[in-house]
């Protein structure tokens, strides 16, 4: 590729301009030509599109046929979907065009994170029922960089096809026989893995690094899990946690622990940081409402699209790998994410931090619920309803105690064996907090 990133987002917007049934019609409305976007100085012209557009009408954001060059901006390459709080699993369309992108965007990544020609990959994503990214794109990261890839496919990956897949006893074994140096997955899944190994006295002595995704993992998190590496024998372990989306179909990746989450892709992504009700940019380093701009795509095209996060965004090359690049100073939290129990506002980050922090805890859910279901007026009650991992004599005074001081509230910790219903038949994103008192809550 020779073209500039600017005639790349040149060609984007032609096309968006002929071909995109949703930013036709906002144009159209807004009285924006194309003389008007010039390019990425002329994006603040352009509308915030919010999520609940996108996830109300997916198919007006794939590009049409109009003033295609080659059929490879046409031809459908994969379709993988975002989970969703509410609803249908929304669609996001790859072209043919999209997937060497893609590519070269997890090859970033992977750079970004200090993955070498001798690195070797556990991708202990689950197959899931419908296609999320996760168990693919991890397989893809690895041939874009040419190392292996080992996938076990944790839990029951189809019911028609009852082989496939293995257990997790099973996955520990994977795991001692192919001598991984990474371990790739969701932050419980993983924890639960190297808690497993434990028990069952398997050490993994080659783990050099644990990649896992950010949500509810925070320093606490590292802390423990850093110190379950080392205790399976793994001698200088780290961990990298990256900020991912599927609107991004990669994510945003430390180069070091601390050193805030990079875009990978520059030429491809674009992101800014407004201010959450008027939009007007706030400055470098302020949270605001990230915002993604595709800048170089033809499947599925969203323009200074809000992810529903605000963090701290910053354009200041980066002191440990000197990228120059946006990067995320802090961890990106939900702008209507906060909960409010007995009276305290309570970031759910925050709260399952403080549970993973805690290393006898092989699963956790968190249950917010009125004392009285049918008194819309009585109490909350935080339940925490927890798999302990083997003997973990005072657990549940241990993990009330960690839960008060980090979040204000009491919880009641009730455990529960693994086959409970709450822990069975999961997806690969685990509800680590759910709400069942209707309404606003306290
Ligand atoms: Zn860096």
């Amino acid at each position: 590729m020779t073209d500039s990133p600017g005639s790349r987002f040149a060609a984007t917007l032609d096309r968006v301009f002929a071909a995109h049934p949703y930013y036709r019609g906002l144009f159209a409305r807004q009285g924006l030509g194309r003389d008007d976007l010039g390019g990425v100085a002329d994006l603040a012209r352009i509308p915030v599109t919010p999520k609940t557009a996108f996830i109300a009408a997916p198919a007006d954001f794939v590009l049409g046929p109009e003033g295609a060059r080659h059929n490879d901006e046409t031809v459908v390459w994969d379709t993988m979907y975002t989970t969703g709080s509410t609803g249908a699993p929304t669609p996001f369309v790859s072209t043919a065009y999209d997937f060497p992108n893609i590519l070269a965007l997890q090859q970033a990544m992977m750079r970004l994170r200090g993955v070498g020609p001798d690195d070797s990959v556990l991708n202990l994503f689950p197959l899931t029922a419908i296609p999320h990214g996760a168990f693919a794109r991890a397989q893809h990261a690895c041939a874009a960089i040419g190392i292996p890839v080992t996938s076990p496919m944790p839990g029951r990956a189809s019911l028609r096809w009852p082989a496939l897949g293995q257990r997790l006893d099973a996955v520990v074994a994977t795991a001692a026989r192919v001598r991984p140096t990474i371990m790739w997955g969701v932050p419980s899944y993983l924890r639960r893995v190297l808690g497993r190994a434990e028990e069952l006295a398997v050490p993994l002595p080659t783990v050099r690094l644990a990649f896992v995704t950010g949500e509810g993992f925070g320093e606490a998190a590292r802390t423990a899990m850093l110190a379950q590496l080392r205790r399976l024998g793994a001698p200088a372990p780290a961990i990298s946690v990256s900020y991912g989306a599927t609107e991004m179909q990669g994510g945003m990746v430390e180069c070091t622990a601390g050193a805030g989450y990079h875009n990978p892709a520059p030429e491809q992504y674009l992101f800014e940081a407004v201010d959450p009700d008027t939009h007007a940019p706030v400055a470098d380093g302020d949270e605001g409402l990230l915002l993604l701009t595709h800048l170089d795509r033809r499947g599925t095209v969203l323009l200074r699209y809000a992810l529903g996060d605000v963090a701290r965004l910053t354009r200041a090359p980066c002191p440990h790998c000197g990228a120059r690049t946006e990067r995320l100073m802090s961890i990106p939290r939900r702008v209507d994410g906060l909960v409010k129990i007995r009276g305290m506002l309570v970031n759910p980050a925050v709260l399952v931090d403080a549970i993973a922090g805690e290393p006898g805890v092989s699963e956790c859910q968190a249950v917010l619920e009125r004392e009285n279901p049918a008194d819309p007026h009585s109490m909350d009650r935080l339940v925490l309803k927890l798999v302990p991992q083997g003997d973990a004599p005072g657990l549940a005074e241990r993990l009330a105690a960690r839960v008060r001081s980090a979040v204000g509230v009491t919880p009641v910790v009730e455990i529960v064996g693994a086959d409970d219903p709450v822990f069975a038949g999961r997806g690969w994103k685990a509800t680590a907090l759910v709400d069942l008192r209707g309404g606003g809550g306290g």
